[in-house]
């Protein structure tokens, strides 16, 4: 019987069982050939071998596939409007003759350094231009584009963001350098809040690969030399964000605003993008200018469009009042609510309620016309009192806040005289009364109570403000002051 068996298995254990059951043993000691060796190191080697192989194949996956992914992570993906310029010109830029002088006095810099240098006139590096959403700052920028003889290139703030740590910073390095070569250009920045957000010392809400992007870009802003002719154009919706370093003089220089249309540049908004459409004799965009306060230049697109769906909706091609009308309704307050949803009661009291505002506004002296009273349900409401300026107020005086105030409440009043108790279709009304009058209380001073003070909300500048503020500057004691201010004046205007 022969058998074979590694030593340390045997050991002196089995010898000693062996001899004492009288077995005969007899054994040679084998070396091991060279193949086993091999083979036995192979088994100890292959896990690792395998790990580190799906170890490689995971970093590879994670960025982006191909062997060449690891190098071209950085690159930015700048689109570069050069070939292949965009048709948007200035002429599809209504209105803000003076926005688009200064940008253009910008890009007029790059076209002829010499003579700046001649006057002792540095280039500024940077404009940034800020104003609500849908005000044009995109479209101004593509104009641009579209009008300067210097390469543009145009990329997202977001397009730096990505999941590694110096992905964005190589990006912005990699973008000045494209635009370095081909000198003079304007670099757009569109959404620069997305990299340019103010850095934290706070350890928690840090932000790595941000700040090394937006430190890259800050380093860029200032490196390169004035003589080679970069300009950087920026836009945002959330200036108050932004860093105070990109905001400095020899970074972002000029600051361009671009508020909301006034009514002339309404007015020029809606001759843009009614060129092209038909409009009938009845349809007067200079009232629709004038029913607009407060639209963008975007909801005014949105707006002209709605009005030509309606018009195609009925197989016409010319556009007439009508379709602005109800367009306007549309943008405004939602889809009108075909179905009669209403019990016969409940529309009772919607029109007692409209008719309370709609009485209201018309004997409150300061306040605008009623333009229309409907009490079709439209989206979220059930009825609606539309009030239009007379001419655009910049400026509100406190006998028109008064007087908003009042018709604002004069439709739950109506429904107190008729039937003797509210219902719940004053909410809205409610919300946007208590909204006003603690605007006049804590941040226009209109309050005798607590004085001329005011205590800027700190909102967005842009954006809709939410309702929230965090950390109040002033004590519990004002606090109480102000609610008490706010009800009086709620409690008078019903009155
Ligand atoms: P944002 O300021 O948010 O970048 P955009 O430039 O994207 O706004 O504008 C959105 C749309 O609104 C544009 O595509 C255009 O149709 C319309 N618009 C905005 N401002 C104007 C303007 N001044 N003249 C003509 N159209 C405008
Ligand atoms: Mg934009
Ligand atoms: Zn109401």
């Amino acid at each position: 019987y022969e058998t074979r068996i590694p030593v340390e298995i045997a050991g002196e254990e089995l010898l000693a069982r062996l001899e004492a059951a009288g077995v005969e043993v007899e054994s040679t000691e084998e070396t091991p050939s060279f193949g086993s060796q091999l083979l036995s190191f192979a088994f100890v080697l292959l896990p690792v071998i395998l790990l580190i192989g799906f170890f490689i194949w995971m970093s590879r996956r994670a960025s982006g596939g191909g062997l060449g992914s690891a190098a071209g992570m950085g690159r930015s993906k700048a689109k570069v409007f050069d070939a292949s310029r965009p048709d948007t010109t200035f002429d599809d830029v209504a209105g803000y003759e003076s926005v688009k002088a200064e940008i253009v006095e910008n890009a007029d810099f790059l076209r002829d350094t010499s003579r700046y240098a001649a006057a002792g006139a540095v280039t500024p590096r940077g404009v940034l231009m800020t104003g609500p959403p849908g005000t044009g700052k995109t479209l101004m920028a593509r104009a641009l584009a579209g009008e300067v003889g210097v390469p543009f290139l145009s990329v997202t703030g977001s397009s730096f963001v990505e999941m590694f740590v110096g992905v964005g910073a190589a990006r912005v390095r990699d973008l000045f350098a494209e635009a370095r070569r081909q000198a003079p250009a304007i670099i757009f920045v569109d959404e620069i809040d997305a990299i340019g957000q103010r850095r934290h010392s706070n350890a928690i809400m840090s932000n790595d690969e941000r700040e090394q992007t937006l430190n890259q870009l800050l380093a860029e802003m200032d490196g390169f030399d004035p003589a080679v002719g970069i300009i950087v154009l920026a836009a945002t919706n959330r200036p108050e964000v932004l860093d105070a370093a990109l905001l400095r003089p020899g970074r972002f220089d000029r600051q361009v605003t671009i508020p909301l249309p006034n009514q002339l540049e309404r007015h020029a908004i809606l001759d843009v993008h009614c060129r092209g459409k038909s409009l009938g004799v009845d349809a007067d965009l200079e009232t629709v200018a004038r029913r607009t306060p407060g639209f963008s230049g975007a909801d005014l697109a949105n707006l002209v469009n709605e009005a030509a769906i309606r018009a195609a909706r009925e197989k016409r091609t010319v556009l007439g009042a009508e379709d602005f009308e109800e367009a306007h309704d549309r943008v405004l307050l939602g889809q009108r609510d075909g179905s009669n949803v209403l019990l016969p009661e409940e529309r009772h009291a919607v029109a007692t309620h409209e008719a309370g505002h709609a009485i209201v506004a018309a004997l409150s002296p300061a306040a605008d016309p009623v333009h229309k009273v409907t009490i079709l349900p439209a989206g979220q409401s059930l009825g609606s009192t539309h009030q239009v300026p007379l001419h655009e107020r910049h400026l509100y005086s406190e006998t028109y806040l008064l007087d908003t105030l009042a018709v604002q409440l004069g439709g739950r009043a109506a429904e107190l005289e008729a039937f003797g108790q509210a219902s719940t279709g004053a909410a809205n009304d409610l919300a946007t009364a208590t909204t006003i009058a603690t605007k006049m209380v804590r941040e226009y001073g209109l309050s005798p109570r607590l004085g001329p003070v005011g205590y800027a909300s700190g909102g967005p500048m842009f954006l809709d403000q939410g309702q929230a503020v965090q950390g109040r500057p002033y004590s519990d004691e004002t606090q109480r002051v102000i609610d008490q201010e706010v009800t009086r004046l709620i409690t008078e205007a019903q009155d």
